[in-house]
């Protein structure tokens, strides 16, 4: 049935370039979305993929941040492509851009959930399905999309920062246990990329943020899909993080 690929939050921004990616290179996309106002966006997408890449593609709606709605988005992958799962994207994010004090717990409780919460869920699920056809002759990989946050400090991002440290932590905790499996487990950690999630945050604070980039530039999803392609085909990579960032982090 050819190879198989899940991504979480895959219909816009940087979970649309890495879907198109995930096509371009033969695989059957399981494409999740959580509003509805994306449902047009996945739909769209797929189309292309089959088009352009003659792939089969799935959409399947879900809020990640549940993990019963995990359950059913890997159930509906399972049924539809069989049980052989090789790659798992863990994309879905959002941000609540607040100062600590004035967060409501409810805000940081839900980007947990969907930041963190759902990594550890559609990871949890999805493994089972690897274990079972994943060797070091046909590796498998997981793909988790972190943040430059969990490598350093954010004013009015501790929820998030914290989100994706636990990223990290998790990626690094998974290599090691599925090393000798065939199994990959990576993250990305990209610094400031434009998408709608940039488009929100107070955009003078962008423009302040933007000119410490040491290379002087936002980065564009292409960074962040390229980043994945290579991690794909890399065999001798697990548990590393990589950041597109511009060189943000190194001042
Ligand atoms: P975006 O344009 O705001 O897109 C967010 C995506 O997450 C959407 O596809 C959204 O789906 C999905 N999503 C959110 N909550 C979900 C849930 N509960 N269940 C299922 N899907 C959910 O953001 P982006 O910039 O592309 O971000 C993608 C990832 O990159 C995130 O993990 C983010 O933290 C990370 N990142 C982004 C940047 C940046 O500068 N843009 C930097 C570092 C890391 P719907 O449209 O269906 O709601």
């Amino acid at each position: 049935m050819g190879k198989t690929a899940i991504i979480t939050g895959g219909s816009r921004g940087i979970g649309a370039a890495l879907t198109k990616k995930l096509g371009e290179n033969g695989y059957n996309v399981v494409i999740n979305y959580r509003s509805e106002s994306s449902k047009a966006l996945s739909d769209n997408i797929a189309k292309e993929l089959e088009e352009t890449y003659g792939v089969e593609t799935l959409v399947v709606r879900a809020d990640v941040s549940k993990y019963e709605d995990c359950e059913n988005l890997v159930k509906a992958a399972v049924e539809r492509f069989g049980d052989n799962i090789d790659v798992l994207v863990n994309n879905a994010g959002i941000t609540n851009n607040s100062n600590w004090i004035d967060i409501k717990r409810e805000d940081y409780e839900r980007l947990i959930a969907t930041n963190l919460m759902s990594f550890l869920h559609m990871t949890h699920l999805v493994l089972p399905h690897m274990v079972n056809h994943c060797s070091d002759k046909q590796q498998c990989n997981i793909i988790n999309i972190a943040s430059i946050g969990g490598l350093i400090g954010v004013i009015n991002q501790a929820d998030y920062c914290a989100s994706k440290a636990g990223v990290i932590g998790l990626t690094r905790g998974l290599a090691l246990e599925y090393a000798k499996k065939g199994i990959r487990v990576n993250a990305i950690a990209p610094g400031m990329i434009m998408t709608d999630m940039l488009r929100g945050v107070n955009q003078d604070e962008l423009k302040a943020l933007a000119g410490t980039i040491p290379q002087g530039f936002i980065g564009d999803v292409s960074d962040i899909s390229g980043a994945m392609d290579y991690l794909l085909k890399a065999p001798y990579m697990t548990g590393q993080v990589i950041s597109p960032n511009g060189g943000i982090v190194l001042q």
